[in-house]
């Protein structure tokens, strides 16, 4: 499941090691992430489409 970070509101895997308590599951991606370019972090880069996520 996504987490959003509670202080820029990026959205990550569940184990990304940046994790910190306060982060938010997310049940889905946020309308405004379509594609992976809108995932910054390196946790992602498991995932070749964000339809894996
Ligand atoms: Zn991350």
């Amino acid at each position: 499941m996504p987490l959003m970070s509670d202080d820029d509101f990026s959205i990550h895997d569940d184990d990304c090691e940046k994790q910190e308590s306060g982060w938010m599951p997310v049940s889905d991606l946020p309308d405004e992430v379509t594609s992976m370019d809108d995932l910054d972090c390196a946790c992602w880069e498991e995932y070749d489409s964000i339809a894996e996520i």
